[in-house]
């Protein structure tokens, strides 16, 4: 699994990583914001709330403060006091990254019918 050799901090806009495979990863907040994965934003079990959209996001968003959990998750304090999504290395890799070759990937991948 790839880990992050090099992060930005809160500061940087957009957030960015370089992995421990070389990929150079950018994101922006609202996004990351966004696909927060932690129960409330995501749900669990029974309860599955509608996904978050740039409606329910400020376009302003950014993170507080990030800390890295353990060897799998980075978790981000949002202005908003959000603070209970773990965002695992798989889904910042490779679900969430914004650089132009995982956009243009993603493009290119056929929809499901
Ligand atoms: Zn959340
Ligand atoms: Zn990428």
């Amino acid at each position: 699994m790839a880990v992050p050799a090099q992060m930005g901090s809160v500061t940087d806009n957009p957030f960015w990583i370089v992995w421990s495979d070389g990929h150079r990863s950018k994101y922006s907040w609202q996004r990351l914001r966004m696909a927060c994965p932690c129960a409330h934003c995501k749900g669990e079990w029974t309860y599955r709330p509608d996904p978050l959209t740039e409606k329910d996001v400020a376009p302003t968003i950014r993170a507080m403060s990030l800390t890295r959990v353990g060897a799998y998750a980075l978790r981000f304090t949002w202005m908003d006091g959000h603070d209970t999504g773990l965002y695992p290395f798989p889904l910042l890799r490779h679900e969430i990254c914004e650089c132009d070759e995982c956009v243009a990937r993603r493009a290119s991948e056929p929809s499901p019918r």
